[in-house]
């Protein structure tokens, strides 16, 4: 049995390199992928942005200003999931325990494969050169006993490397790491944390388990002491299992009538839908999420009889739950997400009054998307969308 059989592979400014892939004269040069409006938002920094401070979530205005020679280039989002979806594919042909925490990064538990490789490094060195040799794209490695130090581990491992922390230095590995690195801990652990006096993951680990208890509550205590000393009970999820799936959009203008939200909202439903078909799952609860432009969110939810992942039935149940909020105007954001999710091959019982054709068509639809990038076939509303969402992003 090997001791750290937990693999975290986090791709390397993934939305960057995809558009690396495409476009070679971003090569070399610091780029980053992002909203060029007036709410733009950095996504995704090339290693050479972020040599000069630019980083993601932060405001493209800023990242202009700290790196003048910045090449922004407008995220494409289908192609993203697209190049997601065979990323993920590379991590199944080692191990079907794959948990997905985003579009490019993912735990792998290959404790299974030691009968065929020598080490789970050298599981970690495949995975690597595979994703280099197949897709041309670089990925970072943490190998660990349990899932906290393996993510810990991979962000030690970049960029475009291997780190590897075996079990008996694991608590030397955490003990000079900050509290705010530990994965999962948020803003309020981490002010109640500082209010102790706690800086370090090692600070947290010597500490006594009461004075947490009675600082964060008895799980929340409990849970941290427990990572901080190297102990994870948590085990690698296959995302079969996985809990939803989701997409958004943060628009550069506020949305303020109904035929642009629901044109919003098509676009919306379709990556749901393409989303939810790479990974194999379909959905039964859809959840419709508005932001409006004073950051209130509002979200509703559906369930239907029957799991789905259609876009035409996801747009339908969208407009809807759209139609249950009250005045929905002035939106900043809108996202749908599909939550009790079962795999995709499992056999569902067919809706009474399912339209046969129209699912034939998405079914084609789906493999010249897959074929051919997402933006290839569509409806045409979308398209008409598009245009005019341009045509508003342009400067009055
Ligand atoms: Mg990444």
């Amino acid at each position: 049995v090997w001791p750290e059989p937990i693999l975290h592979v986090d791709m390397d400014s993934f939305f960057v390199e995809v558009e690396r892939l495409a476009d070679a004269s971003l090569r070399g040069i610091p780029v980053a992928v992002g909203g060029s409006g007036r709410r733009g938002v950095i996504a995704s920094a090339s290693y050479e942005a972020r040599r000069f401070g630019v980083h993601s979530a932060q405001p493209t205005a800023t990242a202009l200003r700290m790196c003048p020679e910045l090449r922004v280039v407008a995220p494409s989002h289908d192609r993203y999931s697209e190049v997601s979806a065979a990323v993920f594919e590379v991590f199944r042909s080692y191990t079907p325990v794959v948990e997905g925490l985003s579009l490019d990064e993912a735990f792998l538990d290959v404790g299974g494969l030691r009968l065929h490789l020598p080490s789970a490094v050298a599981v970690g060195e495949s995975v690597r050169k595979k994703l280099r040799d197949d897709l041309g794209l670089p990925a970072s490695v943490g190998i660990a006993s349990v899932k906290f130090i393996a993510k810990l581990a991979s962000k030690a491992a970049k960029p475009d490397d291997v780190f590897h922390v075996p079990a008996e230095s694991q608590k030397a590995f955490l003990a000079d790491l900050g509290a705010e690195s530990m994965w999962g801990v948020g803003p309020a652990t981490l002010a109640a944390l500082e209010r102790l006096g706690v800086e370090t993951i090692g600070d947290i680990a010597t500490m006594p388990v009461e004075t947490l208890v009675s600082a964060l509550g008895p799980t929340n205590g409990r849970h941290l002491h427990d990572l901080a000393n190297g102990i994870d009970p948590r085990a690698v999820v296959p995302d079969a299992e996985a809990k939803s799936v989701s997409v958004e959009e943060t628009y550069p203008y506020d949305l303020e009538t109904r035929n642009v939200m629901d044109t919003s909202l098509l676009g919306l439903a379709q990556r749901l839908s393409s989303r939810l078909r790479v990974s194999g799952l379909r959905c039964r609860t859809l959840t419709l999420k508005l932001r409006k432009a004073d950051f209130t969110t509002v979200t509703r939810s559906t369930t239907a009889e029957t799991a789905f992942d259609g876009s035409r039935q996801i747009y339908g149940l969208a407009v809807g739950l759209l139609d249950s909020i009250a005045d929905p105007r002035a939106v900043r954001l809108l996202g749908l997400g599909g939550t009790s999710l079962e795999s995709a091959s499992e056999p569902v019982q067919r809706q009474l009054d399912a339209d046969e054709d129209w699912e034939r068509v998405e079914d084609s639809v789906a493999e010249v998307q897959a074929r051919f990038g997402a933006g290839s076939v569509g409806p045409a509303r979308l398209l008409k969308g598009r245009i005019s969402r341009n045509r508003g992003e342009e400067p009055r």
